[in-house]
């Protein structure tokens, strides 16, 4: 089954194939962060306005539920496969403000632009925030953002209390002092424990701030930063740009309050996008030879000239559009960061430098910051009094980029674990478990009150997924969790396969179960009578459905979807001229056939269906073009007459079936030789990545290989593809093995055959399409897409309601 074949010589029906109207249909919903690198597929996003409608959302959805803010966050922070996701923008209104009291009360889903809106005009800001304005404050919460404010830690040292909506729909208050448990949990807590409706936050005032730059050898530059920065009274905001690729220069940046008048009238910084003279600055630095360089030495010098005098809110109120390059469909730009103890900031610097340079790292910046150690929160990234190095970087979107980030940012962690540091959350999630363990040493007592206060884990994201998987009962463990075996699994050859190919396949798989329905369906019915063009309408809103789930969601496949249009333009033809045909000539030798009542049915009929049926069978494990197109001709003019059977009827049936045939002969061989010549063998085995459910040892099927011995409860096993891959599955699924990645992947999608009234898929995985089996009018297939990790439950509550499980499809 590999029509994708056909892609070599058709590829210029590609043409027509877009000219196909494309609608992305209501479902799937996907969503995503500002990388473009985690799309996730949701059951639906919700957008509340008020306590209550999120407190009914709680108290009704049954599934998980996942929270997003301005979606900054960079590894899945904001949501899982499958939730409830809401949106917290709706909820961005001003509660209460107290200028004289320094005090305001938000909702969590306002931005810190808005707020600064609100309070410009009262001489005030905010006292603690991120560099750039457009967060909102329930995500900034949830991770206990940082800026570049001196003598100022994590955001929590500015919270005055909080109200959260936990997983029982209760609101409860927390302060330092009012359910601190809940308070050192939820700042900091990634949306684990509950969301954050509202906060209540410490202002500052709003002052003139003039800037002073100094240069330096990064040597020097602790010392600096004790001598002449951490205590001084007036300074705001500091940072230090540590310039690649030498890493030896800091220019150190300082914003202190003065009485000189501002130099720009502005009180908030104009929202702005990127122009093109930025994206050129961006692609120079990160593509041209000595772009770094030129950076450092020209650019920079000319950007820091003169001692401006802004006011501190528009310093603090940069807008990120300014850093969104024209595409990220290629490559993406993404943030990283590391905190170290400040003593050790000397002993930090040249690894990451090592590090950085010895893997080619495509790094535009590193930012240094300062903060004070966090007060109490459980997920504490200051452990103690820090230096932040905030990475800015240029990355490919591809699996394999993600996977080369992926092991050079676990040295940078191990390097920063190494002088007692360790590393922010919410960026790319690439720490194993034992790093993030040893990062945050207080994890498992924010595991313990999770428990407590979501004991069936319904506040879930792709960050707590990692490191703290759901178990059977609801709750997790990090003993789930094993560096090891990711580590081993990615490096395995041919392990990562692209995850849109899961839905990509359908449309040829459809084909498949169109030879499957019109061979049933000839046991008892006339070809004339069979809907080959309901079949052709079919086909393509299937395809609708796949560009659904796929677009925008992976990097567009030209190849995969030109290959799709050929097949499906091929299908359409071959059906609708079969349906001209069988509905005119074939429906009236039909007709004269059965005119003598009694006379029985010609062989040539009875042959054909054989043929359908064989040829069906066939192509669910071989490429069609293999079919012996040109052995059946010469069988079919070898049948033998049936006595008294329609004269007319056979000659029809040999006339109008030896072209079709020999058409088909000629077409498959030239298939198969364009095929050889042009693509690599095919790869009939793919790599899972399986965990054992507690208490159950792995027995493996007789198609699967184990490809590492299996230690406490993880093994790595090569599967079979296409056909087979499906029993296999469910196999090891029946006996509780539970998937960790197939193919390096997370979600995967699933055909049922249920019947027409089924109407609990929705509660098994994202539905991206369901159709009716032509020829079994009371049935109906729905395409399912399951995150991996769930297969084992959704096959058997599958099974449990005696739903068909139809086929899975592989990468
Ligand atoms: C260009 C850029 C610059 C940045 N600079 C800084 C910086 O200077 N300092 C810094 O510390 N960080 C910085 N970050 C990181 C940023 O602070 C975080 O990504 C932050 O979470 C973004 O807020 P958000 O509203 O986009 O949250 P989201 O990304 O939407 O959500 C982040 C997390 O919070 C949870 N969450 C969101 N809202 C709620 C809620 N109401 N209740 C409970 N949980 C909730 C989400 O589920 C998710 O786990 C930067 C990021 C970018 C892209």
């Amino acid at each position: 089954m590999t029509h994708r074949r056909l892609f070599t010589i058709f590829s210029i029906c590609l043409v027509l194939h877009l000219a196909w109207p494309i609608s992305v249909s209501a479902e799937p919903v996907m969503v995503n962060d500002v990388t473009h690198l985690n799309p996730i597929a949701v059951e639906r996003v919700v957008t509340p306005k008020t306590i209550d409608e999120i407190r009914d959302l709680v108290r009704s959805h049954r599934g998980p539920i996942s929270i997003g803010g301005g979606r900054f966050s960079m590894g899945g922070q904001i949501a899982t496969d499958g939730s409830l996701f809401i949106d917290m923008r709706g909820m961005d209104r001003v509660v209460a403000f107290s200028p004289e009291n320094r005090r305001i009360t938000v909702e969590a889903g306002i931005t810190w632009r808005k707020i600064q809106e609100a309070i410009d005009p009262h001489g005030l800001s905010v006292q603690i925030m991120q560099s750039y304005a457009n967060f909102t404050v329930g995500g900034s919460l949830s991770v206990n953002a940082h800026g570049r404010y001196v003598g100022q830690g994590p955001l929590i040292g500015s919270v005055q209390s909080i109200k959260v909506i936990l997983a029982d729909g209760q609101l409860v208050e927390a302060s330092p002092t009012q359910n601190p448990e809940l308070f050192f949990g939820c700042v900091g807590g990634y949306g684990g424990l509950g969301i954050i409706v509202e906060a209540t936050l410490a202002l500052a005032e709003n002052h003139q701030v003039a800037r002073e730059v100094q240069k330096l050898d990064v040597t020097e530059y602790k010392n600096f930063f004790f001598t002449h920065i951490r205590n001084a009274p007036r300074a705001v905001f500091h940072n230090g740009d540590l310039y690649p690729p030498q890493y030896q220069t800091v220019m150190a940046i300082t914003w202190s309050e003065t009485d000189r008048p501002v130099t720009v009238p502005d009180r908030l910084m104009p929202l702005r996008n990127n122009t093109w003279a930025d994206r050129l600055v961006l692609f120079g630095v990160s593509e041209l030879p000595f772009g770094k360089e030129l950076r450092a030495d020209v650019l920079e010098p000319l950007r820091l000239r003169g001692n401006p005098v802004v006011w501190r809110n528009y310093e603090a109120s940069y807008d990120v559009g300014q850093l969104e390059p024209a595409s990220r469909a290629r490559s993406t730009y993404v943030l990283q960061e590391y905190f170290i103890p400040v003593e050790r900031f000397d002993e930090f610097v040249p690894q990451i430098a090592r590090i950085f340079t010895r893997h080619r790292a495509n790094i535009l910046n590193v930012s240094i910051r300062h903060a004070k150690q966090d007060p109490g929160s459980l997920l504490a990234w200051a452990k103690a009094e820090s230096f932040a190095f905030v990475v800015y970087y240029k990355q490919g979107v591809q699996a394999a980029d993600r996977e080369a980030v992926g092991v050079w940012t676990r040295e940078v962690i191990d390097a920063a674990l190494a002088v007692g540091g360790s590393y922010y959350l919410p960026y790319q999630i690439q720490a194993t478990a034992e790093q993030f363990r040893r990062a945050y040493p207080r994890a498992e007592e924010f595991f313990a009150l999770k428990r407590r206060v979501d004991p069936h884990y319904r506040f879930r994201n792709k960050l707590w997924d990692r490191y703290f998987p759901p178990a059977e009962s609801g709750a997790g463990s990090l003993e789930h969790t094993d560096d090891l075996t990711e580590r081993q699994v990615h490096l395995l050859k041919n392990y990562l396969r692209s995850e849109d190919q899961t839905y990509l396949t359908l449309p040829e798989w459809y084909i498949v179960y169109s030879a499957d329905e019109y061979a049933a369906f000839l046991t008892d019915q006339r070809p004339s009578a069979f809907p080959f063009f309901h079949s052709i309408g079919q086909f393509w809103n299937l395809y609708r459905a796949v560009l659904g789930a796929t677009w925008g969601a992976y990097p567009f496949n030209w190849g995969y979807n030109a290959m799709i249009g050929v097949i499906g333009i091929s299908y359409s033809i071959e059906y609708a001229l079969g349906g001209f045909y069988e509905s005119s000539l074939g429906r009236l030798t039909e007709w004269i056939a059965q005119w003598n009542a009694g006379a029985p049915e010609t062989e040539e009929d009875r042959f054909m269906r054989a043929v359908a049926r064989e040829y069906a069978g066939f192509i669910h494990g071989t490429p069609w073009y293999e079919f012996p197109f040109a052995q059946k001709l010469g069988e079919f003019w070898a049948v033998q007459e049936a006595p008294g059977a329609s004269a007319v009827r056979k000659w029809e049936r040999r006339l109008s079936f030896t072209p079709a045939f020999a058409f088909k002969a000629a077409w498959g061989w030239l298939m198969k030789q364009a095929t050889q010549a042009t693509y690599d063998p095919e790869q009939f085995e793919i790599q899972a990545w399986t965990r054992e459910l507690p208490g159950r040892p792995l027995r493996l099927h007789p198609r699967v290989r184990l490809l590492d011995p299996p230690d406490a409860s993880s093994a790595l096993l090569s599967l079979p593809r296409y056909e087979p891959f499906t029993a296999t599955v469910t196999e090891l699924a029946r006996q509780g093995v539970q998937f960790v990645e197939i193919a390096g992947n997370r979600t995967i999608m699933i055909t049922v055959i249920a019947p027409r009234d089924w109407k609990d898929a929705r509660n098994r995985g994202r539905v991206i399409h369901e159709w009716e089996i032509l020829t079994h009018p009371g049935q109906k297939r729905v395409a399912l897409a399951v995150p991996v990790d769930r297969l084992h439950e959704v096959i058997s509550s599958l099974e449990a309601e005696q739903v068909q499980i139809d086929h899975i499809y592989d990468y």
